[in-house]
């Protein structure tokens, strides 16, 4: 026998005792984006190296180390990524196809994202996000519109009391240039207690030590200056404002002055929907504000905003709070025993089919006795199983039994099993 050769680590299979999971939770997704008047955009999977290094910034985890680069077989080949992200790809296409210049748009987007990390429960190599990006509003409704929607994402989906909301105001570039001096300055004075990659991150991006889950550096943060009080009067505005309108609407939040999100390009407003029910990978959605990224990527200034979902983690979050429904695959069961009954049971379904599109039948497909499909056709949830033997053939019949009632058996004319259905199905 050969070897058997088996998925990628942090690659995964979403098997079809998942999908159905994963189905329900992108259908609520998409008639929310519907319902608050957000369009699809479909976007490749490889980028050029360079997008990513420009808009997510050089000294960040995802481009130092966690980026799945390449070459291609081109005569000059150019050194092309896995998307870590959907950001930078958005705003790409975005530019490329003048979606952006003088106008505004609301987007989403759902795909595969690649990031080498270490593989663990709710992190993993190949992962899904669920992302949302809004282009050309600068005032912070949009960015109050983004949460309240989020908020009704978790009441849809029957998950508003397994996550909380931290927000926090990164200001403007010159205000956390201020704050970024104060805080380098302190941590300076206790560099030994930091982490290694903290110790490295003070000479090159200093904010990015807020991030750290290292529990010394944790510790050194708490005496630390603090961003809120380096904010100007602009920014606290804004920020006061997204805030005034979720406390109208009820949407409960608290005030973390330590969250940077983990990428660069965010300034005013960010937010992360954190959960306590998977461990260490706790944040489910993040989100922000990025102004400058249009620009830095050669568009005309223009204001943005949005957020990502880890859809693994959200579905980890929808298995522990609702556990599996048992759901049916079928509504007719269709058995088939004995000489020339199989075409003859293809057939009659396909018609069924055509008649009734919204009947589910299953065709019992490789024979079997009576008894081994009857186990198939109870274990398959229908309410109906149709009997095909070589006497109901003969006489253009089939026997009709309830699975999940107590009733006679029928024996009915093969074209007049449709009516019956669809009278059935709407009792
Ligand atoms: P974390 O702090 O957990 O590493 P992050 O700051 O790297 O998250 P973002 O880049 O903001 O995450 O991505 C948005 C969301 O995507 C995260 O909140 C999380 O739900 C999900 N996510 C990020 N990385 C992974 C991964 N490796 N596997 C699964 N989900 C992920
Ligand atoms: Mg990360």
């Amino acid at each position: 026998m050969s070897q058997k050769i088996n998925a990628i680590r942090g690659f995964n299979d979403i098997l079809p005792a998942d999908t159905g999971r994963w189905a329900e939770v992108e259908a609520v997704l998409r008639d929310l984006m519907r319902s608050y008047g957000y369009h699809e955009i479909r976007l490749p999977i490889v980028e050029s190296t360079s997008l990513f290094k420009r808009a997510i910034g050089e000294v960040t985890d995802i481009v130092e180390k966690e980026m799945y680069t390449f070459s291609d077989q081109g005569e000059r080949p150019e050194s092309l990524t896995l998307r870590p992200e959907g950001t930078a790809g958005c705003v790409r296409a975005c530019l490329e196809n003048s979606l952006t210049y003088n106008q505004t748009q609301r987007l989403w987007y759902t795909g595969p994202m690649f990031r080498y990390e270490k593989p663990q429960k709710g992190r993993y190599r190949q992962f899904h996000q669920f992302g949302v990006e809004a282009f050309g509003m600068q005032g912070p409704d949009i960015d109050a519109e983004l949460i309240l929607l989020t908020a009704r994402l978790w009441r849809d989906l029957g998950l508003q009391h397994v996550v909380r909301l931290e927000m926090n105001s990164l200001g403007e570039l010159a205000e956390r240039a201020r704050f970024k001096e104060a805080l380098t300055a302190y941590l300076e004075q206790r560099r030994a207690e930091l982490d290694e990659d903290s110790q490295r991150r003070l000479a090159t991006n200093p904010l990015r030590i807020l991030d750290s889950k290292d529990a010394g550096t944790q510790a050194v943060l708490r005496d630390a200056p603090q961003l809120p009080d380096f904010l100007d009067a602009e920014s606290c505005q804004h920020f006061a404002e997204v805030c005034a309108v979720l406390d109208a609407a009820g949407v409960a939040y608290t005030v973390n002055p330590r969250l940077v999100r983990g990428l660069d390009y965010y300034n005013k407003t960010v937010f992360e929907w954190v959960t306590d029910e998977l461990g260490s990978q706790g944040a489910v959605c993040a989100g922000g504000r990025y102004d400058g990224l249009i620009e830095q990527l050669g568009g005309q200034a223009s204001s943005a905003v949005g957020f990502a979902i880890g859809l693994e983690r959200l579905l980890l979050l929808h298995a522990v709070v609702h556990e599996k429904t048992a759901t049916s695959e079928a509504d007719v069961f269709l058995a088939a025993v004995g000489e020339g009954t199989s075409r003859v049971a293809l057939l009659l379904a396909e018609t069924l089919r055509t008649t009734l599109p919204d009947l589910r039948v299953l065709v019992n497909c490789g024979g079997g006795s009576f008894k081994s499909q009857f186990k198939k056709a109870d274990k398959s949830g229908a309410r109906f199983a149709l009997v095909l033997g070589e006497d109901e053939v003969k006489n253009g019949t089939v026997s009709l039994k309830w699975l999940r009632e107590e009733h006679e058996q029928l024996s009915l004319a093969q074209n007049a099993v449709a009516g019956f259905l669809k009278e059935q199905h709407t009792l």
